[in-house]
Order: C-alpha cells, then sequence, then structure tokens
C-alpha cells in the first residue's frame, strides 16, 4: 500500500479485502454496478434531449420527435387524470408566465453543487494536496458565472417600444421568407420590424429575438445574447471544473488509501485484485455525494457544450434559434405539401425558398460575431445610417 499524507476525516477504510466482503460481497447486484452506472447515464442523457429536442422542427418527424410523442402518450394514459390536470397547470405557469420559479431552481442547484465541494471535496483534496489552492478556481467561476447570470437576468433584450420602433425598423431588411413587410404584432400595435418577435411570456416584441429562456425569466434578444452566451460558457468551466474536482478527489483517495491494490475474497475463499466496478462501487457507498456530483456533471457538461457550440454557430453564422425554427417549420410544412400538391407547390414562390436555403444576415464572420458582442453599436451605425 502506498504511503499517504491524507489527514482529512476519511472512513476509516481497515482491512480492505475485509470491507468489501463484509459490506458487499453478499450484495453484488447481478448486473455490474459500473455498467448500471453507465446505463442511467444514458437513459437519463436520452430522455434529456428527447424532452429539449423532440418539438423542434428538425426533430419532429424523426426518431427523436416520435418517441417523444409516444412518451407523451404513454405518460398522459397511465397517470391519473388529477395529477395531470395538476402537471399542466404547474407547466403552463412555468414556462408560459413570467416567475422567477427557474431562477430559484437555478440558484439552489448551483449552490447545492457548491455545498458537496466544500463540504465533501475541498477536504479530501486539502487533506492530499495540501500546499495547492483549491480554492480560488471554483470560487473565481462561481461569483463570475452568477454575476453573468444576474446581468442576463435584468438586461433588456431589445424591447420595441413604440418610441423606439422607428430605429429597430432600419436595423435589417426584410428577407421575405422568414419576414415579410407590414407584419403586424396586434397586442403590440405597430408592425414587426425584421428579425423581431413578440414573446407571448413577456408580451412585448424583441428585437433580433432568439428565444425565450425560462431559466433568467427573461427573452435572450439582440441585447442581452453576449451576456447569454458568456453565461453558457462560464456555466459550462464550472461544470467542467466541478467534474475534475471530483474525479480529482475520487482518484486520490482511491490511489492514496490502497483501494485500487486492494484484494476481494470470493465465495471460494480466494483472493482476487479489485474491479473497477467494484471498486466505483466501493466508492459510491463511501462517497455517494461526489460520485453522484461527478455523474450529473458529466451528463450535464456534455448537454450544455452541444447547446453552447449551436449557439455559437448562430452567432458566427448571424441567426438566432427563433429563425432555425421558422425555417424548420416552413420546410416542414413545404415537405407535407409537396407530398400532397406537387407541382403547384413547385411552382410557388422560388424566391423563398431560395432565401430558406441561404443565410440572409449573413456579413461575414467577424461582422457576424461584433454584431451579438457589441449590438448597441450596430444599433447606433444603423441608427445614423437611417437618419442621413
Ligand atoms: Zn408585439
Ligand atoms: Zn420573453
Amino acid at each position: 500500500m502506498k504511503s499517504s499524507n491524507y489527514s482529512s476525516p476519511a472512513p476509516d477504510l481497515g482491512p480492505v479485502h475485509l470491507n468489501f466482503f463484509s459490506y458487499y460481497g453478499r450484495m453484488l447486484f447481478a448486473m455490474e454496478f459500473l455498467t448500471l452506472l453507465i446505463g442511467y447515464l444514458l437513459v437519463f442523457s436520452f430522455f434529456t434531449v428527447v424532452c429539449i429536442c423532440g418539438d423542434h422542427p428538425s426533430c419532429i418527424n424523426g426518431p427523436i420527435g416520435w418517441v417523444k410523442r409516444s412518451l407523451t402518450k404513454a405518460f398522459f394514459c397511465l397517470i391519473p387524470k388529477q395529477i395531470v390536470d395538476l402537471g399542466t397547470r404547474f407547466v403552463y405557469y412555468v414556462y408560459q408566465q413570467r416567475n422567477p420559479t427557474m431562477q430559484i431552481v437555478f440558484g439552489i442547484l448551483v449552490l447545492s453543487g457548491h455545498a458537496i465541494v466544500v463540504i465533501d471535496i475541498f477536504p479530501i483534496l486539502y487533506g492530499i494536496f495540501h500546499d495547492d489552492n483549491h480554492v480560488l478556481v471554483p470560487m473565481l467561476l462561481l461569483f463570475l458565472n452568477l454575476f453573468v447570470f444576474y446581468k442576463l437576468c435584468g438586461a433588456d433584450p431589445g424591447e420595441i417600444t413604440k418610441d423606439n420602433h422607428g430605429v429597430y425598423s432600419f436595423i435589417y431588411p426584410y428577407d421575405g421568407a422568414i419576414y415579410q413587410k407590414k407584419t403586424i404584432c396586434k397586442t403590440c400595435n405597430f408592425s414587426k420590424p425584421a428579425r423581431s418577435k413578440h414573446c407571448s411570456v413577456c408580451n412585448r416584441c424583441v428585437h433580433r429575438f432568439d428565444h425565450h429562456c425560462v431559466w433568467t425569466n427573461n427573452c435572450i434578444g439582440a441585447l442581452n445574447n453576449h451576456y447569454f452566451l458568456a453565461f453558457l460558457i462560464t456555466l459550462i468551466m464550472m461544470c467542467v471544473n466541478g467534474f475534475y474536482m471530483a474525479l480529482r478527489s475520487i482518484v486520490s483517495i482511491a490511489q492514496y488509501s490502497g483501494m485500487v491494490d486492494a484484494l476481494i475474497m470470493q465465495a471460494n475463499g480466494k483472493m482476487t485484485p479489485v474491479t473497477l466496478s467494484a471498486l466505483v462501487q466501493h466508492l459510491f457507498m463511501q462517497f455517494p455525494r461526489i460520485i453522484f456530483l461527478m455523474a450529473s456533471l458529466s451528463v450535464l457538461s456534455l448537454l450544455m457544450a452541444g447547446f453552447t457550440v449551436y449557439h455559437l454557430y448562430l452567432m458566427f453564422t448571424n441567426q438566432t434559434s427563433n429563425e432555425r425554427y421558422k425555417i424548420g417549420s416552413i420546410k416542414n410544412s413545404e415537405r407535407c405539401c409537396r407530398k400532397e400538391n406537387t407541382e403547384a407547390t413547385q411552382s410557388k414562390k422560388p424566391n423563398k425558398r431560395k432565401t430558406l436555403n441561404t443565410r440572409p444576415y449573413n456579413q461575414g464572420f467577424l461582422k457576424n460575431i461584433a454584431q451579438v458582442l457589441f449590438p448597441k453599436n450596430y444599433i447606433e451605425k444603423h441608427k445614423k445610417v437611417s437618419h442621413r
């Protein structure tokens, strides 16, 4: 066994091979623990992707859309009506009305994760690597992320009012496909500027509307898109750093306590080296919160990375989620029409179809980025142009 300077309140591992046998020797799952854990993570990731992407036009007619529809049907058949009604009302309240529920949930999740870091991970890391500073990076990332979150929640996304309607009307031209001239917003009672959308949750039109974010209780539009990207990037950095710290503490404790060199007594009395599955299972029973945090952060990091890459791609190509959604919807409905009446659809509005396959607002890589990162400069520039 390796010598160790580990001095934190670690569990008494005792004679490791005896611990393994007495605790878990008779409780081994039929399926290996590691397989179960990986299976759980895959199933959890799959259902999360289905829930998030199932209604998107690019997925709705594919296998992901089909799985979501089937699951929804099964859910409504199996769950009692009263519970479904209650759940529907709750979902409507959370997703269709402005309220701070998900902001509070986000705060609880972030603080719970950091509570595990402070209570469980710091003592292990300081016990083994006592000369290193383990606090600086996670606390810096936490404050950075919460600061950006605060700015994002309170920032004006680019609300269009009667006073600034004139300015926003000249920023972008109408593309004739997604944005048509003289489309009136009946609620705000003015013609919608190109690239704007009326948010039904916030009840306002927003310039260069991307989407309504329930986590921030705010729309994501031209004026706060840069905060949104900064929020996603700092969130990923926080998740990846949390995962690294959890992994480092678990691997270190397994190495320094001698668990990796432990022997397990089989039913026939033979001693065999510990398997990875048995080791993970043992660590899970000893440090359930750290393993849970590590597993959650691994899934979350991957999902967040995919979401962030998508939003970076939108920034690089000067598109919004709302536009991708609308293009998907138009293409889906065209596909349905084509099945019904091929010739009539083929001859219909070829320019519109051409616009759908191009990126009408693309101005080149650097200009696209500048437009998102410095939205007020872009608006000021166009204000001057429109006043000439
Ligand atoms: Zn409106
Ligand atoms: Zn909104």
